[in-house]
This record gives structure tokens, sequence and C-alpha cells, in this order.
């Protein structure tokens, strides 16, 4: 399968995932990313027939509302943690850590349509746990071809890190990280799905990534 990244401001990525009746959409970029969205999907010639997010920090639903405008039929779809903050409802769940939220959480006004877990499809993807970065981000993993949608688990911006805290290459997304231990553990977690590819909230796409995502763990403990 090819990966389909979107990318706008050369640092926040959207991709479009091929599916059987149309096209996933795994996030939305910042306000006024849409119409290159729409754009890339025009190009590949098929609908996005719905869209997945990660998780809701502000460059990753960014533009959601107008593309649920644009695309009425299709769902939206994000784990039920993170809806919570798609709606600015910042309160913290009794058994998780009480580390302050950091990043924007901009919400929208689309509600989802539905809301996954772990262990739940979207299209072909699988659905993956991957909290710390926020309270509710996960990855997906398409086993077709083993790519892993690992969202801000990851950057590969200026080099391959986790986002356990910031990275002097990419500062930016660690210092949106909510809590760094849990951020660790899930990038541990991903690494264990040993990916053919990875394909990043921020960064170009890396194939064969095992070793980059090691060395990156062991900066980031
Ligand atoms: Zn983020």
């Amino acid at each position: 399968m090819p990966v389909n990244r979107i990318t706008q401001l050369s640092f926040v990525n959207a991709y479009l995932v091929e599916e059987d009746d149309g096209l996933t959409l795994v996030d939305t970029l910042l306000p006024r990313g849409h119409k290159r969205i729409l754009a890339a999907a025009a190009t590949l010639g098929a609908p996005i027939v719905r869209i997945a997010l990660t998780h809701a920090h502000g460059d990753h639903i960014g533009s959601l509302d107008k593309l649920a405008a644009a695309l009425p039929g299709a769902e939206v779809l994000i784990s039920g943690r993170d809806a919570r903050l798609l709606r600015k409802d910042k309160t913290m769940d009794p058994g998780e850590p009480q580390s302050k939220l950091k990043g924007g959480y901009p919400g929208a006004e689309t509600a989802p349509t539905a809301t996954f877990t772990a262990g739940d499809r979207v299209g072909s993807l699988q659905v993956h746990a991957a909290p710390g970065h926020t309270p509710g981000q996960v990855a997906f993993l398409d086993p077709r071809d083993g790519t892993l949608y690992c969202a801000d688990s990851y950057s590969t911006l200026g080099g391959m890190a986790t986002t356990a805290k910031p990275y002097l290459g990419f500062p930016l997304v660690g210092s949106a990280t909510w809590h760094g231990p849990t951020a660790l553990e899930s990038a541990r977690a991903l690494r264990a799905l040993d990916p053919a590819r990875l394909a990043p909230g921020h960064g170009k796409v890396v194939e064969a990534p095992g070793a980059a995502m090691d060395r990156a763990i062991a900066r980031g403990a």
C-alpha cells in the first residue's frame, strides 16, 4: 500500500488510507488544512468515508469542522477519552496521572459519530492505545502492510524521537506531552508491534524503523 501523507507548513501530517469502500483520513491538520486534504482525496479518486483522529490536539483536529461540513456522510471517530477533550472537557479520570494537560485543545463543534478503544478496527486499521502524549491518544496499525500511524508517540522531524520529553531536534511535540512516563511506555508498546514503516504526526515516513525506535526509546528513558 502506498502511504499517502499530506503535510501542512512542512511539519504537520495527515494521512489518507485506501480501503475498499473509500478513504480513511487519519487526522485533519491545522485550521485551513481541509482544502489540501480534499484535493489529495480527489487525486486518489476516492471519497473520504471516515475521519479517524489520533488525539485531540489542535494540529490534529484543526480542520475537522470544515471537513465534516464538506463530507456529511463521513464517520468521525476518536477514542472515548480524547472525545472529552474534543469537547473541551479537561476533567481528569480518577485512575490516571493527575498531570497538567499541555498543548492546545481548541475543541471542535463536530461531535464524533462513534468512539473507539484499543482492539477495535477502523476500516482495515487496528486501534492501539498510545496514551501519554494525551490521555487518550491512539495509534493505527495497518496489518495489510505493517504501516504504523503512530500519531505523536514518535516524531521523525529532526530525527526519530519519542515524545516522552522535549527532544532537541523538534521540541514542540514533546513539550505538549501530558505524562512522559506513560508516553515512554506507549512508545515501547508500539515498538513491540514491530512495524514495517512508521508514519508519524510530525516528520517524514520512515521505512524499517525498528532500530531507530530502539535508540529513541533508549534516549527517552
Ligand atoms: Zn499532539
